[in-house]
């Protein structure tokens, strides 16, 4: 059973030899898209070299645990967008880290930054899983939305991670975009599905602050329209089964076993490191974050004694949840998955019975008509996963 009610808060014992999964935060990007919130800057060979310089150390002292991932995930920002020798200074950062059990080993890419030379780095340092980031198929949107490549690009792009040898990809896609007509989203869908990728990642747009694409919304009152948002995601999920696809968490399809394992790993509530500037790490029940400046992370890294006499970095943001809250939080990110709980499976996890604290949050769900039991478990609806962020406050505000 996970334990939920540890924490190495001076315990002097970071369990990082256990932790599974790795992610990797790059914080640069060619030119900021108008709708992104993520931590990322607009690249320059300076900032790469600080940044590949503090990932040094963070990685240098990590590996000193010992820690097998079966999972690395490197993304951002761009990975793509680094300079090649950038790149494989990355990859050998990363290589003690790589092992016969490392099942999965995934890097986002842009089809603006991406060439063949950058693609064979990749594959020959043993990058299994490629994700796109594709968004549309659609130029006129692809400029609304501030992306730096073309359709034909991402077409072109694809061909090229084929010949490399990559046979594990993912195309990202965004719906609900302003002015994105049904019409238009079908097209792009049909495009994307006769590329016959591995997995498919399909999200709605959404709206967050600070935005140039929120700031535009707001002065021009613009409302999205719910309804055509609920046209394009059941249509997401006809043409995306019916293309072969299997439905396995509320915005991404997968091949068989072509599921994203990292990814599971977060739904599942597992452990996890993150190193890079903002990149979060939960280690026994504690939430970790790093700075989202690259400076000050670059200097929290140059204070490695000080990591060593307290095994927390100087930047790291501690978010401390009761356990009872963590295992909410646990339930309502697992409810993503089209899978749902099995109850014993949760209370495996997290040291509590999904019957004893969330039995009224279960009912209520169940007479909207957005979750259902089944035998030994209990998962959400087609309309209960449309609308799950909801779902997830039925789990969430219990336990604050
Ligand atoms: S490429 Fe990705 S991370 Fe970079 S600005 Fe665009 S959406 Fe954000």
């Amino acid at each position: 059973m996970e334990e939920l009610n540890g924490s190495f808060q001076g315990s002097g014992a970071l369990p990082l030899h256990t932790v599974k999964h790795l992610y990797l935060h790059v914080p640069l990007c060619v030119r900021k898209c108008s709708y992104c919130a993520f931590a990322s800057q607009v690249y320059s060979a300076s900032e790469e070299k600080a940044f590949l310089h503090a990932l040094e150390i963070e990685l240098s002292c990590l590996k000193t645990f010992l820690l097998k991932p079966e999972t690395i995930f490197i993304g951002g920002g761009t990975p793509s967008c680094l300079s090649k020798t950038g790149l494989e200074k990355l990859m050998h950062l990363l290589n003690p880290f790589c092992h016969s059990g490392l099942k999965e080993f995934s890097v986002e890419i842009n089809p603006g930054s991406l060439d063949h030379e950058k693609a064979r780095i990749f594959y020959e340092n043993g990058i299994n899983r490629v994700s796109m980031g594709v968004q549309s198929l659609n130029d006129r949107i692809l400029r609304q939305l501030g992306r730096i490549h073309s359709a034909q690009q991402a077409l072109h792009t694809f061909s090229l991670l084929r010949e490399v040898g990559f046979k594990n990809i993912n195309l990202d896609v965004i719906f609900s975009v302003p002015g994105q007509s049904l019409d238009v989203f079908e097209a792009t869908l049909a495009d994307i599905l006769g590329l016959k990728s591995e997995h498919l990642s399909c999200y709605e747009l959404t709206y967050e602050e600070g935005t140039p694409l929120t700031r535009w919304a707001q002065e021009t009152n613009f409302k999205a329209d719910e309804l055509l948002s609920c046209q394009m995601y059941d249509c997401l999920l006809n043409k995306a089964l019916e293309a072969g696809f299997s439905h396995y968490e509320i915005s991404n399809f997968s091949r068989p076993r072509k599921e994203c394992l990292h990814n599971i790993a977060y739904w599942r509530g597992k452990e996890y490191y993150g190193a890079g500037p903002s990149a979060c790490s939960l280690l026994k029940g504690v939430r970790y974050t790093h700075s989202p400046s690259l400076a000050f992370y670059c200097q929290s890294m140059e204070a490695e004694d000080n990591f060593h006499q307290n095994l927390k970095w100087n930047d790291w943001q501690e978010d401390v949840l009761s356990p009872l809250a963590r295992a909410g939080e646990i339930a309502a990110i697992g409810l993503r998955m089209t899978r749902g709980w099995r109850f014993d499976e949760f209370y495996e996890r997290t040291g509590y019975r999904l019957h004893d604290h969330w039995a009224e949050a279960m009912q209520k769900l169940c007479s909207r008509g957005e979750g259902e039991f089944f035998e030994g478990g209990f998962r959400l609806t087609s309309r209960g996963l449309r609308f799950a962020d909801l779902a997830a406050e039925e789990f969430i505000l219990l336990c604050v």
